[in-house]
């Protein structure tokens, strides 16, 4: 985290050159100049003249700091290199501190999802049986946000923490697989797919973790994120294991970002693989891969693979390698989906927006499936074909290697 010397030292290296205008999916959204990089840094920087407190006590400062996406993809272009998401991750966290803002019951509801590992499943369990006999008002409209990925099972409950499932290969080294709260509740399925894929070659242990704290870290929540992040550094330090992998993009991402937010040293985390590197690192496990002359894919590369793994260039090598021209990479393939873990709920409109965007560019690509390796996005691009009537399929990465493999179920 930023501390606040450091912050005001971001904010007067923006040159004001504009750079950002033409990456920031919010700004692309709003044409609004509050709603870019070098729109929020100026407005944080002249309202810091009136103190902090009249800084974030002003509606106008609040709304664009809570409508940044985190995506860093201004950074990417700016030429000073500006930590804009850093700057808004500081300005979240003073909000979260002032008494009686309105964010307090956020913070609560989160610690208390976040910190629980129970509480995420069963919220779930219930969502489901909300979904499917609803009564009560749905002002966000989840019912038919979730529809479509709950059906009251969890990945948890399936091969249950702590079992050791071993190599159905040749058995080459061991791995303990971190649960997501988005692959254990929405996506259980795709993560028990993406288990056995791992298992050609490997045992898989699933950990009995935490959630990684994304959604508490993007809130400014950082007590309640140093908190999950010491749990689950305890917990992956006590593994025996060759590698910790993940089938989420974003867990991956914030995982490894742990020493350098907690100033700790944490070699276990050297261990750490998000699944893309793993089947990156395991390509020739992969040969049975029906690849080219399959019907037309393209690949939305999620802001925490892409910028926060710097994982996109091996991941496109990988699809290239594999499937030929069947990969079709779409214009601006790693801008962000509107998704932003709680953006797309927290507000709607303008993340489907962004969605809807990014979902042309992927339609004029020619592609009828487009893969991801994060949750959070699956679900914000598959609300919003569902919302559009699109032609359009959304798959995890290791449901769809599986079906190239001729193994779909
Ligand atoms: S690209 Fe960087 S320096 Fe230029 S306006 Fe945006 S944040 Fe400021
Ligand atoms: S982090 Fe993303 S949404 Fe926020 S200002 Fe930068 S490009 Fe825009």
């Amino acid at each position: 985290m930023l501390e606040k010397e450091q912050v005001y030292k971001e904010l007067l290296r923006c040159n004001k050159c504009g750079g950002c205008q033409v990456i920031c999916p919010t700004y692309k959204a709003t044409y609004y100049e509050g709603n870019v990089a070098r729109g929020r840094l100026f407005l944080v920087r002249k309202y810091l003249e009136n103190g902090e407190q009249a800084l974030l006590k002003t509606p106008e400062i609040v709304q664009v700091l809570e409508q940044c996406l985190l995506c860093e993809s201004c950074t990417k272009v700016c030429p000073s290199g500006v930590r804009t998401a850093e700057v808004v991750l500081h300005y979240r966290q003073q909000l979260l501190e002032i008494k009686g803002s309105k964010n307090k019951w956020k913070e609560r509801l989160y610690r208390l999802a976040f910190l629980n590992k129970a509480f995420i499943p069963l919220a779930a369990k219930l969502a489901y049986y909300y979904q499917k006999y609803g009564m009560i008002p749905d002002p966000y409209q989840l019912r038919s946000f979730l529809s479509q990925y709950l059906d009251g099972q969890v990945l948890r409950d399936n091969p249950g923490t702590g079992i050791t499932l071993p190599a159905t290969g040749q058995r080459k080294y061991k791995v303990t697989f971190f649960v997501g709260c988005a692959s254990n509740t929405f996506y259980h399925g795709a993560a028990l797919v993406a288990i056995n894929l791992l298992r050609r070659w490997a045992d898989v242990t699933l950990l009995d973790n935490y959630c990684c704290g994304a959604p508490l870290l993007s809130l400014g929540a950082v007590d309640g994120f140093r908190e999950v992040a010491n749990r689950n550094l305890e917990l992956i330090s006590r593994e025996q294991t060759d590698f910790i992998v993940t089938d989420c993009s974003t867990c991956a991402s914030v995982l490894k970002q742990y020493p350098a937010r907690l100033g700790v040293a944490a070699p276990a985390l050297t261990k750490l693989r998000d699944l893309v590197e793993i089947l990156i690192q395991e390509r020739e496990h992969l040969s049975q891969v029906k690849g080219r002359g399959r019907q037309k894919f393209t690949f939305h590369y999620p802001c925490h693979l892409a910028r926060g793994q710097n994982l996109k260039e091996p991941t496109q090598k990988l699809l290239d390698d594999l499937f030929g021209s069947s990969y079709q990479p779409h214009l601006e393939d790693d801008s962000c989906c509107g998704g932003a873990g709680t953006f797309g709920i927290l507000h709607r409109d303008l993340a489907q927006k962004i969605t809807a965007a990014k979902l042309a560019n992927i339609q004029n690509s020619g592609a009828a499936q487009v893969v991801t390796s994060c949750p959070a996005c699956l679900m914000q691009l598959g609300a919003v074909v569902k919302r559009l009537a699109l032609p359009l399929v959304v798959k995890p990465l290791a449901v769809f290697l599986e079906e190239a493999m001729g193994e779909s179920r």
